[in-house]
């Protein structure tokens, strides 16, 4: 059955949305953006670390959408690049995560066993082990008591990833609007049905609605009497070039440790982030802070000495959308409306980890409407 899709919204969620639901060649996709280039919003800012068999996250749907997202990462990537031909640049080295106690360390021993289970890897490293593959790391400086490691948890590059996406879903047939906002969405109180949405100048009409808009979410529902506030959190990151980084037999995880992630690029490049800046109550704009982003880069040469030679190449910042009273990520239909479905309403610090199961979510959600 031929079904009218618009997808508000082009970053990382709204363009695996669309991706997605390509896959039904019956559907008519539209994909929407504000911006001239999609994935200027929150997924530009992202490391794109996936954290998702190593998350302590075990059962509900906080672990299934991650177990779903990290299976379809594994055959996303290639496919993608072979259906685009863009490359999209990831780490398959996986995971580590330094801990910093033996309760942690308990606590992940668990977790092994639990995933092993489920069949997924997760090695526990002990300190010996830890200093052979990360030699970078001072280990007595930082009282590290071992770490855990994940080979399928991945990192990939949130931009290079949402273009691809992008240029996928156009591939199979989706059309793409961006440069223009979408101002409203047209909903008939009787029916109980969204129309369509309104553009500056035109509107289109839609059988179904899914709001991917991140920040831009609370402007479009309050209209509709909905009240979901998506409060912004800020993360500043750092752009870092070393090329003596050592790494044994050229294995290069992503290393995450005290709330710090280490991502490895190529050429001798790391990013390094990210902070996590709440909006104060007096504040009007949420501005990055300077010594939270010094404190970062502190904290890290605590673990990675050698980086106090890297070279300091950019630093950015981004709003990471997080939902206030519900728990992220909230992927629902909205109840006036039913066929406008909320699906990026929050992702907060997952969304590139998230996005493959919450278009799979998504276009599972149509599928039975
Ligand atoms: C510093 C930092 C590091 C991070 N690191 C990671 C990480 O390592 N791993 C991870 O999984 N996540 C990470 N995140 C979180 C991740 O960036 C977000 O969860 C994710 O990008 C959210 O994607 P999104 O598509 O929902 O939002 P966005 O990327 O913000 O996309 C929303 C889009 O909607 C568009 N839009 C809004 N309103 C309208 C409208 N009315 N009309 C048309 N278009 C509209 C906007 O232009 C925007 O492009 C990080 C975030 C930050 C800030």
């Amino acid at each position: 059955m031929t079904r009218k899709v618009v997808v508000v919204g082009g970053g990382v969620i709204g363009s695996a949305i669309a991706y997605e639901l390509t896959s039904n060649p019956q559907w008519e996709i539209t994909l929407i953006d504000e911006n001239e280039n999609p994935g200027s919003g929150a997924t530009a800012a992202a490391l794109g670390v996936l954290m998702g068999i190593i998350s302590l996250k075990t059962k509900g749907r906080a672990w299934t959408l991650r177990e779903a997202s990290i299976r379809r990462y594994h055959q996303l990537i290639p496919e993608l690049e072979e259906l685009t031909g863009l490359s999209i640049p990831h780490n398959k080295d996986g995971t580590v995560k330094l801990l910093l106690d033996e309760e942690e360390i308990s606590r992940y021993e668990k977790l092994a066993q639990l995933r092993a289970s489920q069949g997924y890897s997760l090695q526990l490293w002990d300190v010996e082990k830890l200093r052979y593959n990360c030699p970078e790391l001072d280990i007595a400086a930082t009282a590290v008591k071992g770490a855990v490691y994940s080979p399928y948890d991945w990192q990939v590059s949130p931009t290079p990833l949402t273009k691809a996406l992008v240029r996928g879903a156009i591939t199979r047939g989706a059309q793409c609007i961006f440069g223009e906002k979408v101002i409203a969405l047209k909903v008939n109180k009787d029916s109980g049905r969204c129309e369509g949405v309104e553009l500056e100048k035109y509107s289109l009409s839609a059988d179904y609605v899914i709001l991917a808009t991140g920040l831009g979410t609370t402007p479009l529902l309050t209209p509709l009497g909905v009240d979901i506030q998506i409060q912004p959190v800020l993360g500043q990151a750092l752009l870092l070039k070393y090329d003596n980084w050592l790494h044994p037999e050229g294995f290069n995880p992503v290393i995450s440790g005290d709330d710090i992630h280490i991502t490895p690029l190529s050429d001798g490049q790391f990013w390094l982030g990210a902070t996590v800046e709440f909006p104060s109550g007096q504040q009007s704009e949420l501005t990055p802070n300077s010594d939270l982003l010094h404190k970062l880069y502190q904290r890290a040469t605590e673990f990675y000495p050698n980086l106090t030679q890297a070279t300091i190449m950019l630093s950015w910042s981004g709003k990471r959308p997080h939902p206030q009273g519900k728990s992220a990520p909230v992927i629902e239909r909205l109840a006036p409306y039913p066929n406008i479905i909320l699906a990026t309403t929050g992702h907060y610090r997952n969304g590139i980890l998230l996005a493959p199961a919450t278009a799979q979510t998504v276009k599972q959600m149509i599928e039975e409407m």
